[in-house]
């Protein structure tokens, strides 16, 4: 990708009416002359998506599904305005801040196109790994990360070479059972579910930090980002997420990025990664206020969303992506009340057992996979 010095570089925002995207332009609002946006992407939210269009001009607007009232005539729409908007030419950089396996396309397309993708939309990753790999091998594209505990490592490896890195260390705030019994979370409702201690995230995500499958997910996509071995890849509980990851190099000495629980310091340095550039709007640290910080270690037994994430992994092929999709789709059922919390990681379990060693690296294969393991999740759901 080019980079020439005090160009304004055009940033397109998949996913803008979400959690990750209303920061996204929050924070880019901030760097006129430094960055613009050039085109905004929404599942359903068409008034949201108009209002952020009459705030940054965008040249393109995509709706995958319009409900309800007409949308603009200028407007794109269908599923296929993911990629047309990742991959227009006046894009350098695409933040995909899709939730879910709806984001692949657009992430593959961007990065064959040569365009940086920074990425939130995690799960692209934990399905398609190697797929993305690949096409940023041919294209030339790169991937910066959104989430934060991979911009703390990124940032904490600097321009190292990986062979200096003995290990990588995930922090996860634990989300809001941290504390609970096995009993009780098993009680778990909705709203408790909803609940989480230190960040306002979209629903999906607020779930998958509850059952900690997110931290299975971020193993993955750590894997995938810095090219380390599962065994070098390990998960510390950090109550209050300050430290957002750690690195430890081979001759012992250890690495930590912290920051307030903000996610505009990600974003902004995935935009601007391996440069800094001066905001003033994230509240500063302080850290007094934000003492003590503690580690613990995590509950693997009583959180067995995150161990099948970890196996899945492991076994590597289709597993990521069968337990990415099963995970989906038993959240959105949590989510619209059909599914009990407990019954989340109960249907991973089984969609793995059953699909698990499906075979195939392929795109045809993954997204068959992934077909696979929601099926299979919705059928268990309504036979229970
Ligand atoms: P939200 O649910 O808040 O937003 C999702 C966005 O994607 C919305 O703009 C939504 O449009 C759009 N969208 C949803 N489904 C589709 C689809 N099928 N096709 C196209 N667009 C779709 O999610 P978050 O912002 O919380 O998360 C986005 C991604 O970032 C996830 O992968 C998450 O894991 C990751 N992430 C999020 C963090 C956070 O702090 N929120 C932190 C780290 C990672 P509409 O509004 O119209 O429905
Ligand atoms: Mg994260």
């Amino acid at each position: 990708m080019t980079r020439e010095a005090g160009r304004s570089r055009g940033v397109a925002v998949l996913g803008s009416t979400g959690s990750i995207g209303t920061t996204a332009l929050r924070v880019i609002a901030r760097q006129p002359g430094r960055f613009h946006v050039v085109a905004l992407t929404a599942f359903a939210n068409s008034a949201l998506l108009a209002s952020q269009e009459a705030a940054t001009q965008p040249s393109y607007v995509g709706l995958v599904s319009p409900n309800g009232k007409k949308p603009p005539a200028s407007w794109r729409i269908g599923a296929s305005a993911l990629v047309e908007a990742a991959t227009r030419d006046d894009v350098d950089i695409v933040l995909n801040a899709v939730v879910g396996a709806a984001g692949l396309d657009a992430t593959l397309a961007a990065l064959e196109a040569g365009k940086r993708v920074a990425l939130a939309n995690k799960e692209t990753l934990v399905m398609a790994g190697e797929l993305a790999a690949a096409a940023c091998a041919r294209g030339g594209g790169e991937i910066v990360p959104v989430d934060s505990e991979h911009s703390a490592i990124l940032q904490c490896l600097g321009r190292r070479d990986r062979n200096d890195v003995r290990r990588l260390i995930i922090t996860a705030s634990g989300g809001p059972f941290r504390t609970w019994t096995p009993a009780a979370i098993g009680g778990a409702t909705l709203a408790d579910a909803l609940r989480h201690p230190t960040w306002s995230m979209g629903r999906k995500i607020t779930v998958d930090s509850a059952t900690l499958a997110n931290k299975a997910l971020e193993v993955i996509e750590a894997h995938f980002l810095f090219g380390l071995p599962y065994e070098s890849i390990e998960v510390v509980v950090h109550p209050q997420s300050v430290v957002h990851s750690m690195v430890e190099f081979v001759d012992g000495s250890v690495l930590a990025q912290m920051g307030v629980p903000s996610m505009e310091l990600p974003v902004l340095y995935a935009l601007t990664h391996p440069e800094r550039v001066r905001d003033d709007g994230v509240p500063r640290f302080d850290p007094v206020a934000h003492s003590p910080l503690t580690f613990e270690p995590v509950r693997l037994a009583d959180f067995p969303a995150l161990r099948l994430g970890l196996e899945a992994a492991r076994s590597g092929g289709a597993a990521p992506a069968v337990f990415n999709a099963a995970n989906e789709q038993a959240v959105a059922l949590f989510l619209e009340g059909k599914m009990q919390f407990a019954d989340i990681a109960a249907s991973i379990d089984a969609a793995l057992a059953q699909l698990g060693s499906m075979s195939g690296r392929d795109k045809v294969s993954l997204l068959a996979a992934d077909a696979a393991a929601r099926a299979h999740v919705s059928a268990r759901a309504e036979r229970n």
